[in-house]
């Protein structure tokens, strides 16, 4: 059924429902499917998948919301954004109000509504979901949000803040993805001149060179850092700092009062098994990279090329593994295999990211660990050695170990690899960083209620802190550390 034709049955069932609706009526309505792409049209193109949903599909989903008076979902939310509020707003037509509510505790409800892992966060606890046995069935909170922002986009309501008098402060924002976008906000709000600066020739971190179009149209990230812009901040891109500038530099030659630093956990992790140097050996992140922010799926308007491969394999079982393999897909592989050494069960995607793939023709290679990637005589990917695995007792993150079966190894033919197993933090800012401290994995050692590192004036948020983490949780963190910096530079 066409987007169309489901909402017009959305509006059915609207005026189907009782004036006095009680919260029996309200808990017996199912949830409203969302319009997507069909599976077999999709994998062929770079457009989004999941189409939104439309006026009268965004109010009966709303309407299914009981206004519980304990909010599970809010709490749920890093941000806690007034879920009832904009929720109850929306059943009403109110979409005006709702996006009021959304904007004073989210910043990019375009992009949250879209990559939220939502089912491990407001609509985990959701009554409705529980009552009705199964997350899958709770309010779709992430999708009426979505609605919301997309309705606003549409009829121009682009809501800039109002900027406070000229502070005489200048601060420094380092990275563009959405810590770094949520400081520079706030940080720009209080009147002090902000400039962000980015490594790479575009802004938006793993928004823009991570996340796919299918998954997150790059003209929605181009129009937050739009409202950058028209804030005032200074943007300046190809700007590494560590050597461009180093953060000593910043603070005592150009006079920064502040800094914070966004950079985020960018650096590739490999397996460190034989044949990861042949030709045909990718980190998701390049492979992501060449395809989002390259465009290399562009063959005429982009120069840079894309490794024709007919079979791939991809090593993980996160949502970077699952984007990377919907992208080889779309880039024209016959097949493509996640290699896991799990099962389903314990894949730290997200369902409907793994319910994706699979629809899109995706193969699942479960309980498998690679071992060694085997080459051709030029060098280039000819196969993948793989050793079957079975589930054992629970690790620390509560998952079942797998535990390699010996003699079980066998080769299975492959002329693509992309490894997707996880990144970590990049060591520039550290290395050229004298005092700054790190943990044992290279994240930024913060205070947890301000954000402050242990150089004063220096301040850190988002994956850089957390390790590998969420868009929200990052754009949590560049708030929290925003304000405590606003609180700082108000005092000196
Ligand atoms: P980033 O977004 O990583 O941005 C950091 C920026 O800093 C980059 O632009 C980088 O170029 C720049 N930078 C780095 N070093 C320097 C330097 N020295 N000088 C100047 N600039 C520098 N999260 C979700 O919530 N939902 C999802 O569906 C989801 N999918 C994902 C898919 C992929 C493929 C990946 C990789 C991640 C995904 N995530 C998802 C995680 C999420 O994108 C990150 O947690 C989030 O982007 C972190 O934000 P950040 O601002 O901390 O850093
Ligand atoms: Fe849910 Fe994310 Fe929106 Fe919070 S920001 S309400 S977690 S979709
Ligand atoms: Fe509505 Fe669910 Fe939140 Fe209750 S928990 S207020 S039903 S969204």
């Amino acid at each position: 059924m066409n987007a169309q034709a489901m909402n017009e049955d959305a509006r059915r069932v609207l005026e189907s429902l009782p004036a006095d609706l009680g919260a029996k009526d309200r808990m017996a309505i199912p949830v409203t499917p969302m319009p997507s792409q069909e599976p077999g049209v999709r994998c062929h193109n770079m457009h989004e998948v999941a189409l939104g949903y439309g006026e009268d599909q965004a109010v009966l989903e709303a309407t299914r919301c009981l206004q519980c008076r304990n909010h599970p979902c809010v709490a749920m939310c890093p941000v806690s954004i007034d879920i009832p509020r904009f929720v109850g707003f929306v059943a009403q037509r109110r979409f005006r109000e709702a996006l009021d509510v959304i904007q004073e505790s989210s910043l990019l409800p375009a992009i949250c509504g879209r990559v939220c892992p939502q089912e491990n966060q407001c609509q985990r606890n959701c009554t409705v979901g529980k009552a009705r046995g199964s997350v899958d069935e709770a309010v779709a909170i992430g999708r009426i949000e979505r609605f919301v922002a997309d309705w606003a986009r549409k009829n121009g309501i682009v809501p800039l803040p109002p900027i406070a008098p000229d502070s005489g402060k200048k601060v420094a924002v380092v990275g563009s993805g959405p810590a770094s976008i949520a400081a520079a906000a706030d940080l720009r709000r209080e009147g002090h001149d902000v400039y962000m600066f980015e490594a790479l020739h575009r802004t938006g971190g793993v928004l823009v060179y991570g996340i796919p179009e299918f998954r997150l149209p790059k003209a929605l990230v181009e129009s937050e850092i739009e409202k950058l812009r028209s804030m005032g901040v200074h943007i300046e891109t190809n700007y590494l700092v560590g050597r461009t500038r180093t953060i000593r530099e910043l603070m005592e030659e150009d006079g920064f009062d502040a800094i914070f630093i966004g950079t985020g956990a960018g650096l590739p992790r490999f397996m460190g098994i034989p044949g990861e140097n042949l030709v045909g050996v990718f980190s998701a992140n390049e492979y992501l990279t060449r395809s989002n922010l390259m465009k290399a799926y562009d063959e005429e308007g982009s120069r840079t090329p894309i490794y024709r491969a007919r079979r791939v394999a991809v090593f993980g079982g996160g949502n970077v593994a699952m984007d990377a393999s919907r992208t080889a897909l779309r880039l024209g592989a016959e097949n493509v295999t996640i290699i896991y050494r799990r099962t389903r069960e314990e894949m730290p995607a997200r369902r409907e990211e793994v319910e994706h793939a699979h629809e899109e023709g995706v193969e699942f290679m479960m309980l498998s660990q690679p071992v060694e990637i085997v080459g051709d005589e030029n060098g280039r990917v000819s196969g993948v050695v793989v050793r079957s695995c079975e589930l054992g007792e629970p690790d620390q993150s509560g998952r079942r170990r797998p535990v390699e079966i010996e003699g079980s190894d066998h080769l299975v033919p492959f002329d693509c690899v992309i490894v997707a197993i996880g990144n970590s933090s990049n060591p520039l800012i550290k290395m050229t960083t004298p005092g700054i401290e790190v943990n044992g994995k290279g994240n930024f050692i913060v205070d947890e209620e301000t954000g402050e590192t242990s150089i004063k004036g220096v301040y850190a948020g988002g994956d850089i802190v957390l390790g590998a983490a969420t868009v929200i949780l990052a754009m949590g963190q560049g708030r929290k550390a925003a304000a405590a910096m606003n609180r700082y530079l108000a005092a000196r």
